[in-house]
């Protein structure tokens, strides 16, 4: 899938310790790849790579210390303003607000609309209601029922009225004559554009004037998705789209291109089947999500700006001087410990959060380790090497903790400061620039 696809687009980068402009082109010709094979546009696709080459030379990418870091952060700031930017809410503002659901047959109308309902009556203390006006099978009105039932919301219907916009309008009434603030009014659709049912949907568009218009697609349609919009836009103007579907293989190419060409803010999206699976759109989500990469640029940024410069520069020159002991240690622990806490540390590295979905993290995974130097002494903390068997054992009780923890954390801190000290050497200094020292 996509997300893949730009993993390898990135690995290229990865490989390499300096990046020319030769990778940077390769990168983003790896992306325009993924992206087309997602279903974007050829020229979304193109116009998209070419405005991120041009950001990347612009701010001078290949001189800053993280010319990889950067360009991702690039590609999805890229994304991101590609799919609208801002998160696009939703229009209540009406007495009572009329939401009009459009869209092909199978495309997740009625679904979302009790999606919608069950949002606004749980999350926003609205009181909806659901219109039946998709006239022509009698399951669909059964189907909305079955909706509304699940989630406590009242259906308007009238099975013998062959008249949508009657029924649209006569709903509008029954919502002011009873309380109702929002009317959600479900929609026939065929399955694939038809005259009929454009003019339709059009004339129940003219009569009941709804604040928002929502166009409701399968994310999996891919580029008859793109056409669909188009068409529908023209006839209604609508205000939003809604992706359904998107719970299956990502398929993010749909988002990115029906917002490039009708220029509509994506407004929600659905992820399954279930009353609850619907999702306020948030396009640095979704760009985060097609590039498959959590949160790594927040990460970055965190960790620059929370890393001590001082405190840096002290441990580097006792490394150098073969004095670096626990104290240390606990005091890098401290400026990891700033960062945040583990989950979501582990949420924004790529691939881990996918990766470590099932292993529970401890919320304070440094409490042993802490706990355990705590009750080292100070000639304990500065020469780890006096510590023995018996000192061992003592810091174990001493902070409730196994023999065997207290020597894993002594293997740890071994491998830590031979790691730092190799780090001193000549090949090391990027690596120690990079961590901000
Ligand atoms: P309509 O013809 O536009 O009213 O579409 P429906 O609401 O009847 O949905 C068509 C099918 O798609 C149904 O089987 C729904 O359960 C399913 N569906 C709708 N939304 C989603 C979604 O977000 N994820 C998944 N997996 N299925 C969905
Ligand atoms: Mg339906």
């Amino acid at each position: 899938n996509l997300s893949d696809k730009l993993d390898k687009a990135f690995h290229i980068l990865k490989g390499h310790g300096k990046i020319t402009e030769v990778n940077v082109a390769e990168t983003l010709k790896e992306v325009r790849r993924a992206l087309l094979d997602a279903d974007v546009n050829f020229k979304i696709a193109k116009d998209f790579t070419t405005k991120v080459k041009e950001k990347a030379i612009g701010q001078d990418v290949l001189t800053t210390l993280q010319p990889g870091q950067l360009l991702v952060k690039l590609v999805k700031d890229e994304l991101t303003e590609l799919m609208g930017g801002d998160v696009a809410g939703i229009n209540l503002s009406g007495n009572p607000t009329v939401i009009l659901m459009a869209g092909l047959q199978g495309s997740g109308k009625t679904t979302f609309s009790g999606k919608l309902a069950n949002y606004l009556l749980t999350k926003k203390n609205k009181k909806p209601l659901l219109v039946a006006c998709d006239i022509y099978r009698p399951a669909a009105i059964q189907q909305l029922y079955v909706v509304g039932d699940s989630i406590g919301v009242e259906v308007y219907s009238e099975p013998e009225n062959k008249n949508p916009v009657e029924i649209a309008q006569n709903a509008i009434k029954h919502a002011k004559a009873n309380g109702f603030n929002v009317v959600i009014v479900d929609t026939a659709g065929r399955l694939a554009v038809d005259a009929e049912m454009m003019d339709e949907i059009e004339r129940v568009h003219k009569a009941i004037q709804p604040q928002e218009t929502l166009f409701v697609v399968d994310a999996m349609t891919g580029q008859d998705a793109v056409n669909t919009a188009k068409t529908f836009n023209e006839r209604l103007n609508f205000d939003g789209v809604i992706l359904t579907k998107l719970d299956g293989d990502t398929r993010g190419g749909a988002a990115i291109s029906i917002k490039s060409v009708v220029n509509k803010p994506i407004k929600f999206v659905g992820t399954g089947e279930k009353m609850d699976a619907i999702d306020v759109f948030y396009p640095i989500r979704m760009a985060e999500r097609i590039l498959g990469m959590g949160d790594v640029v927040s990460l970055v940024e965190r960790a620059q700006e929370q890393f001590d410069e001082e405190e840096a520069r002290k441990i580097q020159k006792k490394i150098a001087k073969n004095e670096f002991g626990f104290d240390d240690f606990l005091s890098q622990i401290q400026q990891v410990k700033k960062m945040g806490n583990m989950k979501d540390l582990v949420g924004m590295i790529p691939g881990a959060s996918k990766a470590m979905k099932d292993v529970e993290i401890e919320d304070d995974a440094f409490k042993h380790i802490e706990a355990i130097i705590h009750s080292m002494t100070p000639i304990e903390r500065s020469k780890p090497a006096l510590i023995d068997v018996k000192r061992k054992a003592r810091i174990a009780k001493g902070s409730g903790t196994k023999i065997e923890q207290v020597n894993q954390l002594m293997k740890q801190f071994d491998q830590m400061s031979k790691m730092m000290k190799m780090m001193q050497g000549p090949g090391g200094k990027n690596l120690m620039k990079m961590m901000g020292g």
